[in-house]
């Protein structure tokens, strides 16, 4: 159908997914803008990516775009042109799994998960193995049109996601679709129907089959792209959340009220305002939020049954929370080094003595500890209060002012001298001549 009915024209697509699409086109190949950016721009939103369909295989899309072109992925083969910083994802047409044809190259697993999905076909096998039907939208710039394979233009219209095909071995499928329908809920503001819908929690479980490297960049697709306490919510209804967070369940009440829960939401509602407001955004912060609690729980068992110091038992609760977390969702070292830098933090912001309070302002991940202080003084209330507002006070004045507000704390809290062992001086031996 004419595109032009929606409104929509080559100039609302990114330059660089036209240029892909009209080599591709030249060379004698069919290629289409397809997924998610039509999905987007028909809703009046920015689209996030453009990603780009063709007949041409992988080896000869790269042969077409040489160096500027990658082929990455093994359960899912794709090129990536790139443009500089900009990337466009040029995907295969490919067929559906059930295609007696391809079994051998489309694997799965006892779950009824596809292992590969690397079995190639016509632009309709295509659009019938994408996951939504307002995800399986075509579009050839060459000559303005749209094809749209499942209604979905219908069903963006009514505000409806519907999975295409039957919902159960879809999710089996790929049990990341789960994450997708929950993602697209509050992203795009729609509702699920209820078949797609219905079997969610029953098959929430299927997620332990996908890598955890794959969960973590999922989790942060679903947390950090401005939605995320909606996102939390919905995760939470249809229980896949315990199933990315498993070691948070202990700490989930019917209110959802306990303090691990309401660090949970004030961290996510500050992620989201961040965003709206175009700051920047730090994956570490959310999940050392997240973790808080549970790791203060640990540390207080350490002391208390192992008989370690607050330092000692920190460091070590830090590490066994940071297994716990990684073992569903493989955060990159990167960023559990700075879960575990602004965790520290939380005991440096204690000391208020000497030179320690500069010390710490000095850190890179001050401020995220600032944060982090502030939003367990609202939950925690009492001494955290006093000590957030002396940090907040501390930081806005010059250094005269600090050197009184640290010489007050050395007056409300007095440090035992420190007895230094001092060794006994040895009689000095008269020198023999
Ligand atoms: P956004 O870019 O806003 O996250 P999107 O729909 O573009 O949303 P992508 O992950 O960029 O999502 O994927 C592009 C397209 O590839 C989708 O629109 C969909 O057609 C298809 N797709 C992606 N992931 C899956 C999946 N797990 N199963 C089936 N189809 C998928
Ligand atoms: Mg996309």
């Amino acid at each position: 159908m004419n595109a032009s009915h929606f409104n929509i024209h080559p100039q609302r697509f990114s330059r660089n997914a036209l240029t892909v699409v009209d080599k591709l086109q030249r060379q004698g190949f069919e290629a289409y803008i397809v997924g998610g950016c039509i999905r987007d721009i028909l809703l009046g939103k920015h689209p996030k990516d453009f990603d780009v369909a063709t007949n041409a295989r992988p080896e000869q899309i790269q042969q077409i775009f040489q160096r500027k072109c990658r082929l990455i992925g093994r359960r899912f083969r794709l090129a990536h042109i790139m443009f500089g910083r900009d990337i466009i994802e040029v995907a295969t047409f490919r067929a559906s799994h059930s295609d007696a044809l391809g079994e051998h190259q489309a694997k799965r697993n006892d779950d009824g998960m596809l292992l590969r999905d690397n079995v190639y076909g016509n632009i309709e096998q295509d659009a019938e193995r994408r996951d939504f039907t307002v995800n399986a939208l075509y579009y050839d710039p060459q000559n303005n049109t749209l094809r749209d394979y499942f209604n979905g233009i219908e069903d963006l219209k009514a505000g409806k996601l519907r999975l295409i095909g039957d919902p159960v071995t879809r999710y089996q499928e790929d049990p990341v679709r789960m994450l997708r329908s929950i993602r697209f809920m509050a992203k795009l503001d729609m509702f699920l129907e209820k078949p797609s819908e219905q079997p969610i929690r029953e098959l929430a479980y299927l997620l332990k089959n996908i890598p955890p490297a794959r969960l973590f960049d999922e989790s942060l697709k679903l947390l950090q792209a401005g939605q995320g306490l909606k996102t939390y919510r919905l995760l939470r209804q249809y229980g896949l959340f315990e199933q990315l967070f498993p070691a948070l369940v202990p700490y989930f009440t019917e209110k959802g009220d306990s303090f691990a829960e309401r660090l949970i939401s004030t961290a996510l509602t500050s992620t989201d305002e961040r965003i709206a407001d175009k700051l920047r955004i730090n994956p570490a912060f959310l999940f050392a939020a997240f973790f808080w609690y549970p790791l203060r729980e640990k540390v207080e068992v350490l002391k208390n049954e192992g008989g370690l110091n607050n330092h000692d038992a920190h460091a070590l609760a830090g590490t066994e929370t940071l297994n716990l977390f990684c073992r569903t969702l493989a955060a990159p070292r990167r960023h559990t080094a700075t879960i575990r830098e602004i965790w520290f933090l939380q005991l440096q912001l204690q000391k208020r003595t000497g030179a320690a309070p500069m010390r710490t302002m000095e850190n890179p991940k001050f401020r995220a500890a600032f944060d982090l202080l502030m939003m367990r003084a609202d939950i925690e209330g009492g001494d955290t209060v006093e000590l957030a507002k002396w940090w907040h006070e501390f930081q806005l004045s010059n250094g005269e002012q600090r050197t009184q507000l640290v010489k007050e704390q050395q007056r409300l809290h007095p440090q035992p001298k420190k007895k230094y062992f001092r060794p006994r001086k040895r009689p000095k031996q008269k020198p023999t001549e």
